[in-house]
């Protein structure tokens, strides 16, 4: 028997219709012959809510409360998704991250998982009862409940899939795969028939919110083939696993020897969480750098993208950085503390900035991809604050009220609108 991993996102599980919607995806594969192990989110908007509450009643003061509190919309689903099967005649139970157990570290609001015995589950699912696990939360070192940051059930589902070592791992959410670029703003996107660890990380770590980056990675790391496919589109028309005659729907994540026409580009993707700093007249001089990023390293923020001006009279420069948007007031004050090390004349901050990027494998191997990037950006008008690239990937940071008109202008550059 195959052993089938399958998580449902929280707009398909918003309310007890797609709820019981859910439920008929997961009769198919049990119907299949499948051992089924589901991950849920939390119902669309739950989790927003819960943070907002969190929030009021005073967060910062206690990140394991915080934690406590936010996982709590995935025990909601979990528990009336096996009460929907059982309702069906079915056999199914709900497990918590800790019943399980999910070990993670204790970083709580961004734990990282350490371990999963999956013994009691994969005993559980062996005696043919469906394992409905609630997403997103684990069990830290400390015995208490800890949240794998936003986004985080797809990596729970990831991690479940490795450990009881599944033979696929459905990702089922609001769009029926992985895009060319965010279909929300590019009506012209296109769906990839699959996409490849690497390319697929890029994206969701350059923005693309499918998949929670964290559970690429993981993919990639333990091999879990991964189908990114709709909830949406109905459980009767929808092939189960294993259905040979039916075309795979849906996006496979898979090695890239499985991808036998490799684009150039093959993705679009753009985020708004960036902020960006500038230091304004700092010294051009060795050391210098190394005063400014060292007191942002010490206080764990992270800089993506660093443009350092050419100085005009070989004496000051302007140092322009990107960090999370969350810590620019941390950022800022680093700085600012750190004012008489480094020796500046001013310092700004702004957020309305976004980071467009292109990605493909293709890039690897073929020149010019860069220079046809920032020649059409620049004949729409649009000015780029800074740049990073890397094997696969060229990201530019632009002001945030041209995010959709350059994701379509490159959209349409690299040849990725449907016909
Ligand atoms: P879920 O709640 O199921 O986890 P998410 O909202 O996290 O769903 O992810 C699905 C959303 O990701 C889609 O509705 C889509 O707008 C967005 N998205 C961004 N980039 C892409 C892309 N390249 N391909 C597909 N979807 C994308
Ligand atoms: N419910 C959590 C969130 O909204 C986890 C998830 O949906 O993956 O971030
Ligand atoms: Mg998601």
């Amino acid at each position: 028997m195959s052993r089938l991993v399958m998580k449902f996102g929280g707009t398909s599980v918003a309310d007890l219709d797609h709820i019981r919607n859910v439920a008929e995806h997961v009769k198919r594969e049990v119907e299949a012959g499948h051992h089924c192990a589901v991950i849920v989110s939390a119902m669309a908007g739950q989790t927003n809510q819960l943070i907002a509450w969190t929030d009021e009643a005073g967060r910062c003061h206690d990140q394991a409360e915080y934690d406590s509190v936010v996982a709590s919309g995935e025990q909601v689903t979990s528990g009336l998704l096996a009460l929907t099967l059982q309702s069906m005649g079915l056999k199914a139970r709900s497990w918590l991250g800790w019943q399980i157990p999910v070990k993670t570290d204790g970083a709580h609001g961004r734990a990282r998982i350490t371990d999963i015995p999956a013994d009691n589950l994969m005993d559980s699912l062996e005696s043919g009862e469906i394992g409905i696990i609630a997403g997103f939360q684990g069990i830290g070192p400390d015995n208490r409940i800890t949240t794998l940051g936003r986004g985080g059930s797809d990596t729970s589902a990831v991690a479940i899939a490795a450990a009881i070592a599944a033979d696929r791992c459905d990702i089922y959410t609001d769009v029926d795969g992985v895009y060319t670029t965010d279909p929300r703003i590019v009506p012209q996107a296109q769906r990839l028939g699959k996409v490849s660890y690497e390319e697929m990380l890029e994206m969701a770590s350059q923005g693309a919110k499918v998949l929670q980056t964290r559970s690429v990675e993981l993919a990639m790391v333990k091999k879990v083939r991964l189908l990114v496919r709709s909830s949406f589109q109905k459980p009767e028309n929808s092939p189960p696993f294993g259905d040979d005659t039916a075309q795979t729907p849906g996006t496979l994540v898979c090695d890239e020897d499985e991808i036998l026409e490799q684009q150039i580009v093959s993705g679009i993707a753009y985020a708004k969480d960036e902020a960006k700093v500038t230091v304004l007249k700092v010294a051009d001089k060795p050391g210098v750098a190394a005063r400014i990023f060292g007191p942002l390293a010490d206080a764990n923020i992270n800089v993506d993208m660093i443009v350092q001006n050419v100085s005009d009279d070989g004496r000051y420069t302007d140092l322009t950085f990107t960090v999370p948007k969350d810590d620019l007031d941390k950022a800022m004050q680093v700085v600012e503390a750190a004012k008489e090390s480094i020796n500046y004349s001013d310092l700004r901050g702004s957020t309305d900035v976004v980071k467009v990027s292109v990605i493909g494998i293709g890039m690897r191997s073929h020149a010019g991809v860069a220079a046809e990037m920032f020649k059409a950006i620049s004949e729409q008008g649009i000015n780029i604050q800074a740049i990073s690239t890397s094997e696969i990937k060229i990201s530019i940071l632009i002001d945030a009220k041209y995010t959709e008109l350059a994701v379509r202008t490159l959209h349409t550059l690299y040849d990725l609108d449907a016909a």
